[in-house]
């Protein structure tokens, strides 16, 4: 944990004790602070109690004595409207902040020279995050990594001289965030998401823009139009900011990109790192991952070939086109995250002759999008509330199945790759559609996924030895 030493003897006011709500309550606590918390789910104030954090119904406290107001994420701070206790703070003129802006503010009192990389975008973040901690962790280093990505920051370790902290910063974050100035900033992309809570594109990427525009060192993607518009303004820019292009795409002018699956770097005649080896990058989308964490290492220092090796080495993160099974030639891929059409295009761009697990509780626009990559597709087998309308779409392109439940598309899809004469068949669960009418959520359904390929793997094997010694 990082106590939050710079709010001590302090009275400071949170909303919102859910999972990182409540880490940073603790941390306050631990750092001196006087705290006092509230959230509107009494369940989420029993937990919060039973931790030892003191609560005050903030509708009828006392503003003006309070320092600072912590606004746990999830809880809007704009749009589409502000929380209640938004309207309060701002009345009594007490600053908003998130629990970003207080690990920024310590890490400005403890070790402001610390190692700091910080990472948004709209897509890519968690991936880019977790492969530049990977990286790092493989040459050594002390890494700290969280954030927007699994551990809240403030359950990080503190700042220090020697650790990195590498932490994903979603929008809301750094709109919470007015102290953060990272060593390290990234910027992977801007594509229109999320506008419900940030209004329109312009102050969505002026949110994130803020994340670059006060690192030491600014890596920008140029690949879409608000990035290119804010690398030039940066440029232009004297003095700090540091800017340098990252680019996913064959684009030489770039300092940073990628040609062939081989990340390159301007100045270096030979490819800076090959990602044929990396099975956990594959697809063009994670190309501009690699580049951008290639760029974020080398300017932190680790050696070229350390990165590449580290590269080969990538786990991958769940659900995220992860390799969960093999049997011959035949991949098994878990992409659940892919809850809509946009995420599922690039698991269909990444692979050929694929049985495809797709449907649940269908968005709007379908897979209609998808069907220039319907020749890629073998097969598919439909689950789910989508199974009518995405049997109408795919009907005359692809052969499709109705299987109904996961289970029944697992065994099917299963049996027709091990037939397939392709050179690797795939099947690849990438739904396009939210996981809620079976499951609990993604993780939940790929999980399940997992399972029942390892339960069809070990069921295979089983009937491969039965026959061997029958023979
Ligand atoms: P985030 O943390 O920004 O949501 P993730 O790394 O978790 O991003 O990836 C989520 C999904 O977004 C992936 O399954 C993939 O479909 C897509 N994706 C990942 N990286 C990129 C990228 N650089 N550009 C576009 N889409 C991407």
């Amino acid at each position: 944990m990082t106590p939050v030493e710079t709010m001590r003897g302090e009275r400071v006011a949170l909303f919102g004790l859910g999972g990182s709500g409540l880490s940073t309550a603790q941390a306050l606590v631990a750092g001196g602070a006087e705290v006092a918390a509230w959230d509107d789910s009494a369940a989420a104030r029993e937990r919060a109690a039973a931790a030892g954090i003191a609560l005050v119904d903030l509708a009828h406290a006392d503003w003006r004595s309070l320092k600072l107001f912590v606004l746990a994420p999830g809880v809007p701070l704009t749009h589409p409207a502000p929380h209640w206790t938004v309207n309060l703070a701002d009345a009594a003129g007490v600053p908003v902040v998130g629990d970003i802006e207080l690990f920024a503010r310590e890490r400005g009192a403890r070790a402001p020279n610390a190692p700091f990389v910080a990472i948004t975008g709209t897509n890519g973040k968690s991936t880019t995050t977790a492969l530049i901690a990977h990286v790092l962790e493989e040459a050594g280093r002390d890494v700290a990594m969280g954030g927007n990505i699994g551990v809240p920051v403030l359950d990080l370790p503190p700042p220090a001289t020697g650790r990195t902290h590498v932490v994903e910063c979603s929008s809301y974050q750094i709109d919470l965030a007015p102290s953060l100035s990272p060593s390290v900033g990234l910027l992977i992309n801007i594509t229109p998401d999320h506008l419900d809570r940030h209004g329109d594109l312009a102050r969505y990427a002026a949110v994130k823009e803020r994340l670059v525009a006060h690192s030491d060192v600014a890596l920008v993607g140029v690949d879409d139009e608000p990035c290119r518009e804010i690398y030039a303004r940066l440029s232009a820019r004297a003095g700090a900011p540091r800017v340098i292009a990252v680019s996913g795409r064959d684009y030489p002018l770039a300092d940073f990109w990628v040609s062939e699956h081989r990340v390159m770097a301007r100045g270096e005649a030979a490819p800076a790192a090959d990602l044929t080896p990396a099975r956990a990058l594959r697809g063009a989308h994670n190309g501009q991952n690699a580049a951008f964490a290639y760029a974020a290492a080398r300017t932190l220092g680790v050696e070229r070939e350390r990165i590449a090796r580290a590269f080969a080495t990538f786990p991958g993160l769940a659900h995220r086109m992860e390799e969960v099974g093999r049997l011959g030639p035949v991949l098994f891929i878990n992409d659940s995250k892919a809850t809509n059409a946009d995420a599922a295009e690039k698991a269909l761009m990444s692979f050929r002759d694929i049985h495809w697990i797709l449907g649940g509780r269908p968005k709007a626009g379908g897979v209609e999008p998808l069907r220039p990559l319907f020749p890629r597709v073998a097969k598919a087998y439909l689950i789910g509330e989508a199974a009518d309308e995405f049997a109408l779409t795919l009907a005359g392109a692809v052969p499709l199945v109705r299987s109904g439940t996961l289970a029944a598309a697992i065994e099917a899809a299963a049996e027709d790759a091990a037939r397939s004469p392709a050179k690797e068949p795939v099947v690849l669960l990438s739904p396009a559609c939210a996981s809620f009418d079976q499951f609990a959520n993604f993780e939940a359904r790929g999980d399940a996924f997992r399972a029942f390929v390892a339960e069809w793997l070990a069921r295979r094997a089983a009937a491969g030895e039965r026959a061997k010694k029958e023979a």
